[in-house]
């Protein structure tokens, strides 16, 4: 962590950010994690990742995922990579902690050149109608790059990533996790978002052993968070769940998309000191996985 992308490795995965969508806070929230994130001040970022490729005298990076925190985030990239150019971002999904950020790369703000925007055919089929993206598209700041489900995308030096469906309720596009191979062969996966683990038709263990380490969907740690809304209108797979299918490959995970009131946020809780026993950590905003 901290160390420049100049370093004997070329290829990293930077974690900008391991919260759900809303962040921590969240807005109009009081709950003790919001409280903390306010008078520490440490503010915790929307779920993000991104890829650094520092073969070339000037590194490229792309995002996995865009939220609303990308400024914060772009800032942590540059602290971490100055020269860093930003040639793309892959969507999981449409929903807002996911791509609300491309709106910074638009007119009003950074009016990129021709942006790529990886996704699936349903997520581009809504941003070619849809504004304010549909306007982003036609003015060449955005570059949609459509990505299938099982189908690699090469992005130079031995760096891919292959985007893997999986079931997460559809409001607006269908939703996709990111397997990502590095030039040394290290495997990553990427799953922010998923309605349960019994929904996919792939075995979650299977695909935790098949990779170095898989950043987990851990939205909730207990159906008793949520005070005024139904669990079963915004579904993820509980932690306990996780980690009873996960059992023994704690080291090959990271939980993250965790929601302002899951408890893991706090690492004196009880549900913390369960996970340490368990053997499974939270990811940390900032952290840096060589690939
Ligand atoms: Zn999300
Ligand atoms: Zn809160
Ligand atoms: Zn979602």
């Amino acid at each position: 962590m901290g160390q420049s992308c100049i370093a004997e490795s070329k290829m990293e995965a930077l974690i900008l950010g391991v919260a759900q969508d809303g962040g921590v806070p969240h807005l109009g929230c009081e709950c003790h994690n919001c409280s903390d994130a306010v008078h520490t001040g440490l503010h915790k970022c929307a779920v993000s990742m991104s890829l650094i490729n520092s073969a070339n005298a000037t590194p490229e990076a792309w995002l996995i995922d865009c939220g609303p925190d990308i400024k914060q985030q772009w800032r942590l990239l540059k602290q971490h990579c100055p020269k860093a150019g930003v040639q793309g971002v892959f969507l999981t999904h449409l929903h807002m902690g996911h791509y609300i950020g491309l709106y910074q790369f638009g007119k009003e703000a950074m009016q990129s050149r021709g942006l790529k925007i990886f996704c699936t055919p349903r997520t581009a089929e809504y941003l070619n109608l849809n504004q304010p993206w549909k306007y982003c598209i036609a003015q060449g700041y955005f570059q949609i790059m459509i990505v299938a489900p099982g189908v690699q995308v090469q992005l130079g030096h031995g760096l891919s990533v292959t985007p893997v469906e999986v079931p997460h309720r559809q409001e607006f596009s269908d939703t996709v996790a990111y397997s990502i191979t590095g030039c040394s062969g290290k495997k990553l996966f990427w799953c922010p978002d998923i309605d349960s683990w019994e929904e996919w038709d792939l075995d979650v263990r299977e695909v935790v052993e098949s990779h170095d380490m898989s950043f987990l969907d851990a939205t909730f740690y207990s159906p008793e968070e949520l005070k005024r809304r139904d669990m079963g209108d915004i579904p993820h797979p509980l932690i306990p769940h996780t980690m009873h299918k996960l059992q023994g490959l704690g080291s090959k995970v990271r939980l993250i998309h965790m929601n302002h009131t899951n408890p893991v946020w706090d690492p004196r809780s009880i549900q913390s000191q369960e996970l340490e026993k368990q053997g499974f950590q939270t990811g940390v905003q900032g952290s840096v996985f060589t690939l």
